[in-house]
């Protein structure tokens, strides 16, 4: 029997619980799958960040550790950590992404704050562009992104990309490493951040890499707080370069009540819901994963500790 540790909060574990005894059982699986163990026992965790585990010495027969996250910075670092990490690809997650992305980027587009926010009786026409003359940038084309921007070249947005590594994206103007971004920013009319927070990452949307985008330009970030210069991003706000920013995610979550985004009339702020990964479609990965790594292949999406995500 293979003793797996469900280490995440208890909403969690109301969401998880079945769907992992299901799909363990489904990949011929004998799991006994708990929320606490004599730490000996443990093999796999099941990990979430927001839950109560923090140092993984104790775990002395530890194989390896699934991440229900995408996003792996607040355990990447963490050095009590000696054996695989995987992070999360989920169906679930990456659609749930699409439609926050395209949603955001179709507002935009088409202006709509002005229609749904402006009742005022005037009678002006706006026509916007029609897509293929709208250019928007998707930094970051991993399992998100790519998903992002092909949904984005479905619609006929004139769609451009930028990742650490060359990537070929159906569709996509790909760019990449720091000699493709500043190119790959002249065509941000509209920004999707969708890269991991790593040290290189961090403040990647400086106040230079903002003034090289198309003036007025739009951002939405699903991706990290840490990946703008907030002081940055507000400067911009204010002279115009940036029209309008939706974000997601913030250096400290929940974003607090005194912080400039919320009482700016530029910022729309959405409280972490992007996507969330979901029960039924990720519960396959986490067995599959365990059940490969039981038969001594190596799990999927295995976390670079070098590089950091
Ligand atoms: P991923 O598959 O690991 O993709 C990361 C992408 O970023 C890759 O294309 C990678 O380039 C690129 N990248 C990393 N470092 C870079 C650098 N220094 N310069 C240029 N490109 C760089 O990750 P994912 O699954 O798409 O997820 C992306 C992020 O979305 C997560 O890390 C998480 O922070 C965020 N997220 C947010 C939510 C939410 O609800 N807000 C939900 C899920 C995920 P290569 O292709 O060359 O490796």
């Amino acid at each position: 029997m293979t003793t797996i540790l469900f280490a995440a909060p208890n909403k969690d574990w109301e969401e998880f619980g079945a769907p992992l005894e299901d799909a363990f059982k489904a990949e011929g699986l004998n799991a006994n799958l708990v929320r606490e163990a004599d730490p000996e026992t443990v093999e796999y965790i099941v990990y979430a960040p927001t839950g109560w585990l923090k140092d993984f010495s104790q775990f002395t027969n530890l194989k390896g550790v699934q991440s229900l996250w995408a996003g792996v910075e607040k355990i990447v670092d963490n050095p009590t950590l000696q054996v695989p990490l995987a992070r999360m690809v989920d169906s679930g997650l990456k659609e749930g992404m699409i439609e926050y992305c395209v949603g955001h980027v179709l507002r935009y587009h088409l202006d709509m704050d002005q229609d749904v926010l402006r009742q005022d009786a005037k009678w002006e026409v706006h026509v916007p562009p029609l897509a293929k003359d709208r250019s928007v940038l998707v930094l970051g084309l991993g399992a998100l992104g790519a998903a992002v921007s092909e949904a984005l070249v479905a619609l006929n947005f004139d769609v451009h990309g930028w990742s650490r590594s060359p990537k070929q994206v159906p569709g996509v103007r790909c760019y990449h490493g720091e000699d493709g971004l500043a190119e790959a920013l002249t065509a941000g009319e509209i920004v999707v951040l969708l890269l991991p927070q790593t040290a290189e990452t961090t403040n990647i949307l400086s106040a230079h890499r903002i003034s090289l985008l198309p003036r007025g330009a739009r951002i939405i970030n699903p991706g990290r707080g840490p990946l703008i210069d907030d002081d940055a991003l507000l400067a911009a706000l204010d002279s115009g370069q940036v029209v309008h920013a939706t974000l997601d995610v913030f250096r400290i979550e929940p974003l607090p009540k005194d912080h400039p985004y919320w009482q700016h009339d530029r910022v729309t702020v959405t409280p972490h819901i992007a996507s969330d990964t979901r029960p039924d479609t990720a519960a396959k990965l986490v067995a599959e994963n365990i059940r490969r790594a039981e038969s001594g292949q190596s799990m999927k999406f295995i976390v670079d500790r070098d590089v950091g995500y």
